[in-house]
């Protein structure tokens, strides 16, 4: 097939939505190349965007295919491998970096990729990898006003729904804001939760195996990408119109809050003044006393006067 000719119909049946020009430039980041991630990820590579920043530390496996973008010949294989050439199959002029890493242990991986996006999308079932995120990018905003807007997605259990929050640092609440606000919600209590099988709960205290359909979680992960698209495109002169919300909840079933399947709720929520990441931090130097300035220094001073237990961490997690 002809360079120029791939060049000039490739993207030809997205003209007209928006130029495909204004997001020549654009880098994402995804973290977690899971069944949403994955996902999401190709799908934003159908709309143009050829920079992209891979974070995962995970190998394919078998049991991963039926949810997964890429297939079986692509098991064994590290994930960003994997999706990195899933996204040159649809665009072969792609620019993809591979991070072989986990967030939550090595922030390094933060300051080589985040820094240089235009915007993050969390894909992880991770709080762990979230909070990580939400609170370097908003360290990120305060100290040095770079703003690097976060789309977090998240599939509830067994996927009957799912959330997604924007984050846009000095815009929006934090994820933090966001979550607590949620929490303190009437029902948020009544969310259907299943038994929690911690032999599925990984190193990094994600869970390894929650069961639910691929088409379910996708819809989740679209979501996500959608967003991640008109968050990319505001100020431009897309007919693609952004929402006016940093919070969605999707039912893919009729459960929980949802009345019927295939329900869209959308919620904006306030900034807490007492937010440890965003805010004062009210709540922890009242209840606590600890300045949220020095909570990593305090959390680590707690874990060193901790009685020192005799476990041998290889039999927790097998090698
Ligand atoms: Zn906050």
């Amino acid at each position: 097939m002809d360079q120029s000719d791939v060049d000039k119909t490739l993207f030809s049946r997205i003209q007209g939505f928006f130029e495909t020009d204004i997001l020549l430039g654009k880098r994402v980041t995804v973290v977690g190349l899971g069944s949403g991630g994955s996902f999401a990820v190709v799908e934003l590579a159908r709309c143009g965007i050829s920079h992209f920043n891979l974070i995962d530390y995970d190998i394919l496996e078998l049991h991963n295919v039926s949810r997964h973008v890429c297939g079986i010949r692509d098991v064994g294989r590290l994930k960003t491998d994997a999706v990195k050439d899933a996204i040159l199959n649809i665009n072969p002029q792609g620019d993809v970096s591979c991070f072989h890493a986990n967030i939550v242990r090595d922030e390094t991986v933060l300051h080589q990729t985040v820094r240089s996006s235009d915007i993050v999308l969390e894909c992880t079932d991770s709080k762990h990898s979230k909070y990580r995120i939400n609170q370097y990018c908003i360290r990120i905003w305060q100290e040095q006003g770079l703003k690097v807007p976060v789309i977090y997605g998240g599939a509830y259990e067994r996927a009957f729904g799912g959330d997604i929050i924007r984050v846009i640092p000095g815009e929006t609440p934090c994820y933090d804001c966001v979550l607590g606000a949620v929490q303190k919600l009437s029902f948020y209590d009544s969310m259907p939760q299943g038994k929690i099988d911690y032999s599925n709960i990984d190193k990094s205290g994600s869970f390894k195996a929650e069961p639910g359909l691929g088409l379910d979680v996708h819809f989740i992960a679209l979501i996500q990408a959608k967003v991640g698209l008109l968050t990319l495109l505001r100020g431009s002169a897309s007919k693609l119109e952004d929402i006016p919300y940093h919070f969605l909840m999707w039912g893919n079933r009729k459960e929980w809050i949802f009345k019927e399947p295939f329900k869209c709720i959308y919620a904006n929520t306030e900034k807490r003044e007492d937010c440890p990441t965003c805010g004062s931090g009210k709540d922890l130097l009242d209840q606590y006393g600890i300045d949220p300035k020095n909570v990593e220094t305090e959390a680590e001073k707690l874990l060193q006067s901790l009685p020192k237990a005799d476990l041998d961490v290889s039999k927790i997690y097998p090698v």
